[in-house]
C-alpha cells in the first residue's frame, strides 16, 4: 500500500461511501418528463396552436403572437405542474458557458395577493443586461441592450424550480452575440443547398436536416482532492504534477469495468439527462485512468447541440452531489490522453434518407457519392475555417500532441473508398459517354454497398474521418460548444453544394445528360481535392513534412488559427450565405482572442502563486530539515564518519537548491513577461501571440523544475495532492 499523505487524500480515505443511486425504474417511464415536447403540447394546446408550433419546429415558420400567448400559458401550466416557480431565457453567449436569469411567474394583484403570470411577450423576447457578455466590440456601451429570442425548434424544459426556454441572443442592432443564432443560419443554408442538390435525385425532398451525434469525454476527480488543487479549480488543468508511474500504458482502463462510485454517478446523471429528453445511450471508460465518455443517439444538429450544452451542466451538477468534480478541459493531465468531443455529422432528408449512406442501387449511390465527394471538396477548400472553428487555449494542448488528431486538417475515407474514387477518377471519360461507358460506371458505382460492408478501417489519427454512414469530426475540444464547429462545417458544405449545383447545371445547359454532368463534376472534385485525403498515421512526424509538401496548413496554436477569421475571403463566404456578416465574424475573432488571453493570464497567475506560495516554501522547508540533520550529524560524528553519513543529504540539498533557483528565476521572468504582454492590450492578436510564444515556454519550464522537486521532497510535506492520487481514487 503506497502512502498517500496529502490531507485531502486522507479525508477521502476515511469518508463513508455515498448512496445516491436511485431505485431501478424503466427509463421509458420517465424519459422526457421534464421537457415541453410534442407529447405535452398535444395535451396542453389547441389543435390549431399545436399545428402552428409543429410547423415552426419543422419548417421554421414564424409563430404569431396569439399562438405564442397560448404556448406561454400552456408552458406555465405544465411547468408549474412539474414544480416550476420561475422561468428563464436560456442562451449561449460567447463566454462558452450557458446563461440564464431567473424571473418569478409572480405578479402582485394589488390586493395583497399575487397570481402566476406568463404570456407570449415574455416567452418570445427578453432583454437581459448584455453589458457583461463578450461582444467583440459589436455593442457600444451606450447600446448595451441585448435581446434573447425564443427558439421554438428546441423544446423548453424544467430544471429544479425553473422553466428554461432555449433562445438566441442578439444585440440591439441585430448582430449575433451567441453560438445558437449562427448555427441556426448555417443549418438553414445547408438545408437550402442540400435540398436543391437533392432535386437531381428525388423531387419529394423539401427539407434536409444536418444531424449531430456528439461523444463527450471527461475526467472525474474526487472533490476533496480537486479543492486542494488551485490549478484544477481555477484553470481546469493541472499546471504542476509529476506523471504517475502508472499512467495509461497498460491500457487497462479503456472499456474496463466501471467502479461502483463512478457508476452511481453515471446512473444518476443519465437519469437526469433522460428526464430532459437527452437520449444518452453509451457510457464507457476511456483510455486514461478516471477518464470516461458519454454519447447519445444522434439528433437534428441544433437540438443535439442544446442537449450537449445541457449535459455539460448536468455533468457538473450531478458530479458535485457525488463528491466528484468533472473536468471538461481538453488536457487536464500532461502525459495522459486529453479529452475531445467527436462530432458525428450527416445530412438527412424529410423523406427519411441519410444522404451519406450508400444505397442499394446505382442511382442512390450516385446521390451518396455526390454528398460524399462534396464534403471532401468542402474540407479541401476550407480546412483553415474548420481548424479555426475548434481553436481554443485548452485544445492547443491536445491537437497534435501525439494522442489527439493533428492540427493539420485532412480527410480519411478508408482504402476501399479511396480505391473507388481513384477508379472513378480514371474511368469517367471527358467527352460524351457511350452506352458501354455508362454501364461500366453503373457497375462500379453499384459496388459501393459491398465495399462498405467490409470497410473496417478505423483510423483514429485522422481529424475528419468517414465512418460508413456519417463523417466524424474528431478534433473538436471536450469543453467546446459544438455550435462553433457545426456552424463552420455546415456553412462550408452549403457553399460547396451551391457551387456544385451551379457547375452541374452549367454542364446540363451545355448538353450533358444529368447523370453524366454529375459524374463529371464528381470527377473534377476528386481530382481537385486529392491533397486533403490522407490515409496514413496522422500522429507521425512524416505527416507533418508530407502535409507541408502538399500545401496543407498546420496551424499549431490558437492565435495562428484565429487569424483565419480576418481573411476577406472567409468573411465573404459567411456573409454570402447569410450566416454571419463581416462585422460579426470579426467580432467573434476578437472575443476568441480575448478568451485565449484570459485563460492564459489566469494560468500564468496561478502558476506564479503556486510556485511562490506552495512549491518554493515547501522545498525550503525540506531543505532546512536536511540542513538541520546535517548539522546534527556533524555535532555527534567524527569528521570522517560525518562525510560519509551526510553525503546523501548534501547531494539532495544541492539538487534542491538548483531547482529552487531555477523556479524562482523563471517565476520572476514570467511576471516580467506578463507585464509586457498585458501592456500590449490594444492589440489582442499580438497579446495572444506573446502568451503563446513567450509565456507558455516559461510556464512549462517552471513545471519541469517543480515536478523534479516533487520527486525529491518528502511526500508528507508536499502540499498538493499528487496526480496518482487524483487519477487512481475511484
Ligand atoms: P464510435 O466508434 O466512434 O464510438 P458509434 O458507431 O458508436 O461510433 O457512433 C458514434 C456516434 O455517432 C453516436 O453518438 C451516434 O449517435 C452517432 N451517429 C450515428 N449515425 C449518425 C448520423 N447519421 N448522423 C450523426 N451522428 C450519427
Ligand atoms: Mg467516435
Amino acid at each position: 500500500m503506497p502512502t498517500f499523505r496529502s490531507k485531502a487524500f486522507e479525508d477521502v480515505l476515511h469518508r463513508k461511501p455515498l448512496h445516491h443511486n436511485p431505485p431501478s425504474r424503466k427509463i421509458s417511464d420517465f424519459y422526457g418528463v421534464d421537457t415541453f415536447g410534442p407529447h405535452v403540447m398535444r395535451e396542453y394546446l389547441t389543435e390549431e396552436a399545436y399545428r402552428k408550433v409543429m410547423d415552426a419546429i419543422d419548417n421554421g415558420t414564424r409563430v404569431e403572437r396569439s399562438i405564442a400567448d397560448q404556448v406561454a400559458s400552456a408552458m406555465k401550466e405544465w411547468s408549474m405542474s412539474r414544480g416550476a416557480t420561475h422561468y428563464t431565457h436560456w442562451f449561449q453567449p460567447l463566454t462558452g458557458a450557458t446563461a440564464e436569469k431567473h424571473d418569478s411567474f409572480i405578479q402582485p394583484t394589488g390586493d395583497g395577493r399575487a397570481i402566476e403570470r406568463f404570456d407570449g411577450s415574455l416567452l418570445v423576447q427578453q432583454e437581459p443586461d448584455a453589458s457583461s457578455f463578450p461582444s467583440g466590440g459589436i455593442r457600444n456601451t451606450f447600446e448595451a441592450r441585448g435581446y434573447t429570442l425564443w427558439d421554438p425548434s428546441s423544446p423548453a424544459f424544467v430544471i429544479g424550480n425553473t422553466l428554461c426556454i432555449p433562445t438566441i441572443f442578439i444585440s440591439y442592432t441585430g448582430h449575433a452575440l451567441d453560438y445558437k443564432m449562427p448555427l441556426l443560419k448555417a443549418l438553414y443554408a445547408v438545408d437550402r443547398a442540400a435540398s436543391s442538390v437533392c432535386q437531381y435525385f428525388d423531387r419529394n425532398v423539401t427539407k434536409v436536416n444536418a444531424t449531430l451525434g456528439w461523444e463527450q469525454e471527461y475526467f472525474l476527480v474526487d472533490a476533496a482532492l480537486y479543492n486542494a488543487r488551485p490549478d484544477l479549480a481555477l484553470t481546469g488543468r493541472a499546471l504542476f504534477g509529476h506523471a504517475p508511474a502508472k499512467g495509461q500504458q497498460l491500457d487497462d482502463h479503456y472499456f474496463g469495468s466501471i467502479s461502483d462510485r463512478a457508476m452511481a454517478f453515471m446512473k444518476d446523471f443519465e437519469t437526469e439527462s433522460h428526464k430532459l429528453g437527452i437520449p444518452v445511450t453509451t457510457r464507457h471508460n476511456e483510455v486514461a485512468p478516471n477518464q470516461f465518455e458519454v454519447a447519445p443517439v444522434f439528433e437534428e444538429a441544433n437540438l443535439a447541440n442544446d442537449h450537449n450544452q445541457l449535459l455539460m451542466d448536468l455533468l457538473d451538477k450531478v458530479a458535485r452531489k457525488h463528491d466528484f468534480r468533472v473536468l471538461l478541459h481538453e488536457k487536464p493531465f500532461e502525459g495522459l490522453n486529453g479529452s475531445g468531443k467527436h462530432n458525428n455529422w450527416s445530412l438527412s432528408t424529410n423523406t427519411g434518407v441519410n444522404l451519406l449512406k450508400p444505397g442499394k442501387n446505382p442511382k442512390s449511390n450516385l446521390r451518396f457519392l455526390t454528398f460524399f465527394v462534396n464534403t471532401i471538396m468542402a474540407i479541401h477548400k476550407n480546412a483553415d475555417i474548420l481548424r479555426a472553428s475548434i481553436a481554443s487555449a485548452g485544445n492547443d494542448h491536445r491537437l497534435g500532441a501525439n494522442e489527439a488528431p493533428p492540427a493539420i486538417i485532412s480527410v480519411f475515407i478508408g482504402t476501399q473508398l479511396s480505391q473507388l474514387l481513384d477508379d472513378l477518377e480514371k474511368s469517367i471519360k471527358a467527352g460524351k459517354m457511350n452506352p458501354d461507358d455508362k454501364t461500366a460506371l453503373k457497375l462500379e458505382i453499384g459496388r459501393i454497398p459491398e465495399v462498405l460492408l467490409d470497410n473496417t478501417d478505423r483510423n483514429r489519427t485522422s481529424p475528419f474521418a468517414f465512418t460508413g454512414n456519417k463523417w466524424e469530426f474528431r478534433a473538436v475540444g471536450s469543453a467546446a460548444n459544438c455550435a462553433n464547429a457545426m456552424t463552420a462545417l455546415n456553412t462550408i458544405m452549403a457553399e460547396q453544394l451551391n457551387d456544385f449545383k451551379k457547375k452541374v447545371d452549367a454542364r446540363i445547359n451545355k448538353g450533358d445528360k444529368k447523370d453524366e454532368a454529375i459524374l463529371k463534376e464528381i470527377q473534377a472534385m476528386i481530382k481537385a481535392s486529392k491533397a486533403v485525403r490522407f490515409e496514413g498515421n496522422g500522429y507521425s512526424d512524416e505527416w507533418v513534412v508530407e502535409a507541408e509538401k502538399r500545401g496543407l496548413s498546420n496551424l499549431t496554436n490558437t492565435p495562428d488559427a484565429l487569424d483565419v477569421w480576418a481573411r476577406k475571403d472567409v468573411q465573404k463566404l459567411f456573409e454570402d450565405l447569410k450566416v454571419l456578416n463581416a462585422a460579426e465574424v470579426h467580432a467573434r475573432m476578437e472575443v476568441e482572442f480575448e478568451n485565449y488571453i484570459m485563460k492564459r493570464q489566469i494560468e500564468a497567475q496561478v502558476c506564479t502563486d503556486l510556485a511562490q506560495n506552495h512549491i518554493i516554501p515547501t522545498a525550503i522547508a525540506y531543505q532546512t530539515r536536511l540542513v538541520d540533520n546535517v548539522r546534527g550529524l556533524k555535532e555527534i560524528m567524527s569528521a570522517s564518519d560525518f562525510k560519509q553519513a551526510s553525503s546523501t543529504q548534501m547531494k539532495l540539498i544541492r539538487e534542491i537548491s538548483g531547482h529552487l533557483t531555477a523556479v524562482k528565476d523563471l517565476v520572476d521572468e514570467l511576471i516580467e513577461q506578463r507585464a509586457k504582454a498585458d501592456g500590449v492590450e490594444a492589440d489582442v492578436r499580438e497579446q495572444a501571440q506573446t502568451y503563446a510564444n513567450n509565456l507558455m515556454p516559461i510556464m512549462n519550464a517552471i513545471r519541469e523544475h517543480s515536478d523534479r522537486l516533487e520527486m525529491l521532497i518528502d511526500d508528507e510535506l508536499w502540499p498538493l495532492p499528487k496526480l496518482r492520487e487524483l487519477l487512481f481514487t475511484r
